[in-house]
């Protein structure tokens, strides 16, 4: 088997049906690519109550550091209608330049050039000199609950410790080249909820109409901005979700309102110093002399959702440079830095050592018709083969 070819590699990944939670036998293909190379490869099962178990692997070469880990997920989305796609979406074929499936850019495309491109570096250079590991999760489309963190807690666990990672989700806009992540916003969501008395809309002196004061609290949210942007992250930007009130009688005043929004935050902030900013302006708004007139202060309660994403940013030059520079020389663009986008497994792997990300063109993910350019996967693979050499140069410095 030459893995050497991301094209012959991602058919087979895309070829295994893995919609999370289903492992596919995408894990398995992935590790009879990686053993021939040296790798040893292990495999986690991990188990929550009320979710169903993941199949997780972790793969390493040498033993030694400095140790670069790539990370990513074999999981997909659903197909949507199958139907509509114009070559099945397992079937990996190849139409006009193009590779055809389900997870082609999102990410398997990424895995299948990453292990081409260690491939070739060993031809070209041996083992080497220090450590390579995958850690790749099913369950990143998903809940995410028995992927990323507990894969990470495993290896950790065992002594695992990592310099550096690069996740392979995509992450150019429009062309290879185009953008590095080296950060991420965070991300919150709340629910507010607004107790009024409930009574005939006629006789609004004998009721108290919580819709005044969600529209109010709603209002304090959105105005005036969070913060003006930071040098490396555009401004936090909070949206109003849902207002929601359930009230189908036009003659009643109802007894409760309820809101939720989601805010996506930068540097300026933590996710405890953003919360009390948001219940300051909500006290505000609900003391406000035009909320209810005669009946200030509005009784509110806040919920906030479970797991809160933390905002960060990596500051590792040695991996920032040498990813950039590998870019740089292949497709001579210099990749722009960002921060923008939703969130990813590299809010978790920021904890255990320097992350950053680069993958494939973002266009078709989860769409009907996925695919990539064959060029994007043999730019993609020199890239990393490129990043793979520089990052082991620089490493000591
Ligand atoms: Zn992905």
């Amino acid at each position: 088997m030459t893995v050497t070819d991301p094209v012959s590699n991602l058919q087979t990944l895309i070829r295994c049906a893995s919609v999370t939670p289903a492992e596919g036998g995408a894990l398995t293909a992935l590790a009879d690519m990686l053993l021939p190379l040296g790798f040893k490869v292990e495999r986690m099962t991990a188990s929550e109550p009320g979710t169903p178990d993941i199949e997780n692997l972790y793969a390493r070469l040498g033993t030694d550091g400095p140790h670069l880990m790539f990370a990513g997920h074999t999981d997909v989305v659903p197909v949507g209608d199958a139907t509509s796609w114009s070559h099945p979406p397992f079937a990996a074929e190849i139409a006009d330049g193009e590779l055809f499936g389900r997870g082609a850019v999102d990410m398997k495309g990424g895995i299948a050039c990453f292990v081409a491109a260690v491939a070739r570096h060993i031809e070209k250079n041996g083992k080497p000199a220090g450590s390579i590991s995958f850690l790749i999760t099913g369950d990143e489309e998903g809940p995410a609950i028995n992927g990323t963190v507990k894969l990470l807690q495993w290896a950790a666990e065992r002594g695992e410790t990592w310099d550096a990672s690069l996740v392979g989700e995509p992450t150019n806009p429009d062309r290879l080249g185009d953008m590095i992540k080296i950060g991420r916003r965070g991300s919150i969501s709340g629910f507010i909820t607004v107790h009024g008395v409930q009574g005939h809309a006629a006789y609004p002196h004998l009721a108290d109409n919580p819709v005044r004061s969600i529209i109010k609290l709603a209002e304090a949210l959105l105005d005036p901005p969070f913060d003006a942007g930071t040098d490396s992250f555009q401004p936090s930007n909070l949206e109003v979700t849902s207002i929601d009130v359930g009230n189908i009688a036009t003659n009643v005043i109802p007894a409760k309102a309820t809101a939720a929004f989601n805010i996506r935050f930068n540097d300026t902030w933590t996710a405890d110093t953003l919360k009390a900013e948001i219940i300051a302006r909500l006290d505000a708004a609900a003391t406000g002399e035009t909320l209810r007139p005669g009946r200030t202060p509005a009784k509110y309660d806040i919920t906030w959702s479970e797991r809160p994403s933390h905002v960060f940013l990596t500051r590792n030059n040695a991996l920032i440079a040498s990813l950039s520079a590998a870019v740089e020389n292949i497709t001579g663009q210099r990749p722009t830095l960002s921060t923008t986008g939703g969130t990813s497994d590299a809010r978790y792997i920021k904890d255990y050592c320097p992350v950053v990300e680069f993958g494939l063109v973002g266009q078709t993910m989860h769409m009907v018709d996925e695919r990539v350019a064959l060029s994007d996967l043999e730019t993609l693979t020199e890239i990393y083969q490129t990043f793979i050499q520089r990052w082991f140069e620089n490493a000591d410095l």
